[in-house]
């Protein structure tokens, strides 16, 4: 059996994200894995007690979900609301979930204060990108989760394949 992989809900078209909607990742890599009945979605945004739809939010001042754990940032609507407490709180509960359904891998959505890997927004909501991780991704890497964003999709494949390798799988 393939291994169970945690996935962001909004990847797989649920409307999930702030604005009511999902954003699917169409990729014949994917199907597959939906077909063998491998991938696990959640919101961690949800999870922490965030209504859909809601305000879009980022880490403040350029900084990352490491900071945010570590009580240097906050996460903040563009309504100014601190969202911190339920970004973290979501943060752990999807941590949580995924070691309860066996998952050692993630595939997150880049560019969210919770699941990017690879990329987020910079606080100031001008679309402005940083290289920087959020809480969610920050979280997961913690407790030995390997994340990878939609553009690493194809190594993914490659640390499954070692994984299967090493299990003997
Ligand atoms: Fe998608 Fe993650 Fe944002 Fe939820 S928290 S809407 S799963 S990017």
């Amino acid at each position: 059996m393939p291994p169970k992989i945690l996935i962001s809900a909004c990847l797989l078209g649920r409307p999930v994200r702030y604005d009511g909607k999902g954003k699917p990742l169409h990729d014949p890599i994917l199907e597959r894995w939906k077909s063998e009945d491998c991938l696990v979605g959640y919101c961690p945004e949800q999870a922490g007690g965030l209504p859909t739809p809601r305000p879009p939010a980022e880490i403040e001042g350029g900084m990352n979900g490491d900071d945010v754990l570590a009580g240097r940032a906050r996460v903040l609507e563009v309504t100014g609301g601190d969202v911190t407490a339920e970004f973290i709180s979501g943060g752990k509960r999807a941590v949580a979930f995924a070691e309860e359904q066996g998952c050692r891998f993630a595939l997150l959505i880049d560019g969210s204060p919770s699941c990017g890997s690879g990329f987020i927004y910079d606080g100031s909501f001008s679309g402005t990108r940083h290289p920087g991780f959020g809480v969610t991704a920050a979280l997961m890497r913690r407790a030995g989760i390997e994340v990878f964003s939609p553009r690493q999709i194809e190594d993914l494949v490659t640390s499954l394949a070692e994984n299967a390798g090493k299990s003997g799988s």
